[in-house]
C-alpha cells in the first residue's frame, strides 16, 4: 500500500478504481495501529471485495498487497468454506470462524477471521481481522499428540496396576489354597477354624471338624503312579464339596488328608454329615484301575476353651482309631479316646527317654536246626526297660515290644529305635561264635515304616562293617503286611540289600490275610511260619493246612523255612517232619541277654513276654 498520508485511506472502488475516504480526526490513529498490528486487517464490501487491507495481511497469504485488492476475500479461502463466508458477509453478521485460506504458493493456513458489522460511518465497510492459527494448531496438536500419548501412558499404567493386583490375588490364594484340587489349605483352614471357635461363646453352636484320611492311597500312588494318585485326589475333593453345606468349609492338608469344618448343633448336622461324607466316597466306589479306595473318617465336637490344633489332633485321633478298627468307617473322638490318646503319650515319652538314656535293651532267642536242635543263629527282640520300679537287672521290669512299637511305628521313633537294635544285634554273632566255635546267625526285625523311610541299605552297610561282620550272618525280617503291596522303591532297596548278601524273609507268614503267590515276586531266602499256627497244628486242621501249605510254597519256591512259637516236643516233632527247616520256641529258648543265647542251658523264667 503506498503510503499515504494518515487522514486519508485510498481503496479500490468496486469496479477497480480507486476511492479515497477521509478518515474521522478521531480514527486517524487507529489506522497506524491497524498498519502495525500482528493480525491481518481488511475491509470488504457487501460484495466480499477487498477494498483496504494492510501488510501484515499481504504477507500471511505471500502475495503483493496490490494483488488483494479489488478481489473477494473469499477467494484466499478453502473451496468448500466460501459459500459460507460469503453469506456472513453478505449478512453482515459480526463474528469470528476458523477457516482454512490458501497462500499464493497453495499451502494450507488456518485462520480465524473475525468479522465486525458495517457501520453507516465506515461506508458499509465489514471489518475482517485475520488470524494466523498456524502456530496454535500446531500447538494443539501437538498438545493433542501428547495428550493422546498421556492417555496411552495412563492405560498402560491402569492395566500394569491391575494385572498387579489380579497377580496379588492369585498369590494370596494361592498360599492359601491347594494347587490340585482348588480347596482351601491347611492354613486357611486353620484360620476357618479358629474363627469359628470364636464365635462359639457368643453363638453357643458347636463346631465340628472332620479329619478324612483315605484307606489305600499310598498304594494307588505307588502302583499307578502320581497322575492316578492326583486325579483320585480331585475327585474326593469333588465329592466331598458336593454334600457339604454352604457355610461348611471343605479342605485338603496334605497328601490323602481332607478336613471339613461345619458349624451347628451336635444333634442335627454334624450326626448326619458323617454318614454323608462317608457315602460321598463310597458310593459309587472310588476305583483307580483295579484298587478300590476307601476312607476313614475321625470327627471331633469342640468343647470351651479348646485350641483350634487340639480338635483337628483330636479329629486325627478319631480318624486313626477309624483306620486301626479296618477303615472304611467314621469314628467320634470321646473320653476313651482322650484316655487312649494319653497312653499313648506317655508312652511316646517312655519311649523317647530310652532312646536318649540307654533304656533300649535287645534280647536274642535262639533258633535251632529243627533236624537235631543244634543253634544256628539267634532273633534280636528289643525290650524297653521301665524308668519306675528300680529291678533293672530284672527281665520282668522289661516292657514288651507289644507295647511301644505301635507307638514306635505311628510316632516314627521306630527309625531310631530300629537302628540302635540293628546295630547291637550285628556285634553279637562273632561273640557267640567265638563261645561257641561254630557260626551264628542274628535276625533283625524290620519295621514297615523303616523299610519306606529310612535309608535301610546304608544303616545296614554301616553296621555290617562297623563289627566286621559277614553280611550272610545278618538276616532281616519283614512282617508280611508290610510285603503285601510293595512299591517299587521297596523292592529295589531289598534287592540292593540281598545283593550285599543279607537275607531275608517274611515274619509272621500267614496272617496277612492275602494270597500267598506274593512271595513269589520277592526277593526272599526264607518264610517264618506264624506262632499262631504252630500253638493250633495239633488241634485244629485250618492250622495244620496252614502249615503244611506254607512248607510246601517254600520248598516249591527254594525258601528256607522257619517256625516260630514252638513250645512242645511234639510241635517240634510234627514240624520237623513236614520238612520245615528250622524253628525257635520255649522249648529250645526264651529270649533272654546275649551272654547267655549260647549257654547250654538257657536261663530259666528269662521271660521275653
Ligand atoms: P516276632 O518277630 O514274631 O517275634 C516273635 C515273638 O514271639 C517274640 O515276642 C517272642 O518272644 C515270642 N515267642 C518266641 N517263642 C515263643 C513261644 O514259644 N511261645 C510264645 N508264647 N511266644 C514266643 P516279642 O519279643 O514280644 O516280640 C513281639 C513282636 O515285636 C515281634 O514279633 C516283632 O514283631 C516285634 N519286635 C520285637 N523286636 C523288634 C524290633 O527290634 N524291631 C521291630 N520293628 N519289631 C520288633
Ligand atoms: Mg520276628
Ligand atoms: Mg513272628
Amino acid at each position: 500500500m503506498p503510503a499515504e498520508s494518515v487522514d486519508a485511506i485510498v481503496m479500490n472502488g468496486e469496479r477497480g478504481e480507486q476511492r479515497s475516504y477521509t478518515l474521522a480526526t478521531e480514527d486517524r490513529p487507529y489506522r497506524r495501529l491497524v498498519e502495525r498490528m500482528s493480525e491481518g486487517a481488511a475491509l470488504v464490501g457487501a460484495d466480499g471485495l477487498i477494498v483496504y487491507a494492510n501488510d501484515r495481511l499481504a504477507s500471511l497469504f505471500g502475495v503483493p498487497l496490490e494483488r488483494l485488492l479489488g478481489g473477494p476475500f473469499s477467494d484466499w479461502l478453502d473451496e468448500p468454506e466460501r459459500a459460507s463466508f460469503i453469506e456472513q458477509v453478505v449478512a453482515g453478521r459480526s463474528g469470528h470462524s476458523e477457516h482454512t485460506a490458501r497462500r499464493l504458493d497453495g499451502t494450507a493456513m488456518p485462520v480465524l477471521v473475525g468479522m465486525s458489522a458495517p457501520e453507516e460511518s465506515s461506508g458499509s465497510l465489514r471489518s475482517l481481522i485475520v488470524t494466523d492459527l498456524s502456530q496454535q494448531k500446531a500447538q494443539q496438536q501437538q498438545v493433542h499428540r501428547l495428550n493422546v500419548k498421556l492417555t496411552d501412558q495412563l492405560a498402560e499404567l491402569q492395566r500394569i496396576n491391575s494385572d498387579l493386583e489380579e497377580a496379588e490375588r492369585l498369590l494370596t490364594h494361592q498360599t492359601l489354597h491347594d494347587p490340585l484340587t482348588g480347596l482351601p489349605n491347611r492354613t486357611l483352614f486353620l484360620d476357618r477354624l479358629e474363627q469359628s471357635l470364636a464365635a462359639t461363646p457368643r453363638t453357643g453352636d458347636p463346631v465340628t471338624v472332620f479329619f478324612i484320611d483315605l484307606d489305600a492311597f499310598k498304594q494307588v500312588n505307588d502302583t499307578l503312579g502320581h497322575t492316578a494318585g492326583d486325579r483320585l485326589l480331585q475327585e474326593v475333593a469333588e465329592r466331598l464339596s458336593a454334600v457339604v453345606g454352604p457355610n461348611d468349609t471343605v479342605a485338603r492338608s496334605a497328601g490323602d488328608e481332607f478336613f471339613v469344618l461345619t458349624v451347628g448343633p451336635i444333634s442335627g448336622l454334624p450326626v448326619a454329615l458323617p454318614d454323608r461324607l462317608l457315602g460321598a466316597l463310597h458310593q459309587p466306589a472310588l476305583r483307580v484301575g483295579d484298587v478300590t479306595v476307601t476312607a476313614s473318617i475321625g470327627l471331633a465336637v469342640s468343647y470351651e476353651g479348646v485350641a483350634p490344633e487340639q480338635l483337628l489332633r483330636e479329629a486325627d485321633a478319631a480318624m486313626y482309631h477309624a483306620k486301626r478298627a479296618g477303615g472304611a468307617r467314621w469314628e467320634r473322638f470321646g473320653l476313651r479316646l482322650r484316655d487312649e490318646m494319653r497312653h499313648r503319650r506317655t508312652a511316646e515319652l517312655q519311649l523317647r527317654k530310652a532312646l536318649a538314656g540307654g533304656g533300649v535293651r535287645v534280647l536274642y532267642q535262639r533258633v535251632v536246626d529243627l533236624a537235631d536242635g543244634r543253634p544256628v543263629g539267634a532273633e534280636a527282640l528289643v525290650r524297653l526297660r521301665r524308668s519306675h520300679g528300680g529291678l533293672r537287672r530284672s527281665h520282668g521290669s522289661l516292657l514288651s515290644p507289644t507295647k511301644f512299637i505301635p507307638t514306635a511305628e505311628e510316632s516314627g521313633l521306630v527309625l531310631p529305635l530300629g537302628q540302635q537294635v540293628l546295630e547291637r544285634a550285628c556285634e553279637q554273632p562273632l561273640r557267640w561264635e567265638h563261645t561257641s566255635g561254630h557260626p551264628w546267625y542274628v535276625s533283625v526285625n524290620v519295621s514297615p515304616r523303616q523299610l519306606a523311610e529310612a535309608d535301610l541299605v546304608a544303616e545296614v552297610s554301616a553296621a555290617l562293617a562297623a563289627a566286621a561282620l559277614p553280611a550272610d550272618q545278618l538276616r532281616l525280617e519283614i512282617t508280611e503286611s508290610a510285603l503285601l503291596n510293595v512299591s517299587p522303591r521297596v523292592l529295589t532297596i531289598l534287592n540292593e540289600l540281598r545283593a550285599l548278601g543279607i537275607r531275608i524273609g517274611v515274619d509272621d507268614f500267614g496272617t496277612g490275610y492275602a494270597s500267598m503267590a506274593y512271595v513269589r515276586h520277592l526277593p526272599l531266602d526264607f518264610i517264618k511260619i506264624d506262632q499262631s499256627f504252630v500253638f493250633g497244628m495239633d488241634h485244629d486242621v485250618h492250622d495244620l493246612a496252614m502249615v503244611e501249605a506254607t512248607l510246601t510254597l517254600s520248598h516249591r519256591l527254594g525258601l528256607e523255612s522257619v517256625a516260630e512259637g514252638i513250645e512242645t516236643e511234639a510241635q517240634w516233632h510234627q514240624l520237623r517232619d513236614l520238612g520245615c527247616d528250622a524253628g525257635q520256641g520255649f522249648l529250645f529258648a526264651r529270649p533272654t541277654s546275649s551272654r547267655l543265647v549260647c549257654a547250654e542251658q538257657p536261663a530259666v523264667g528269662t521271660s521275653g513276654r
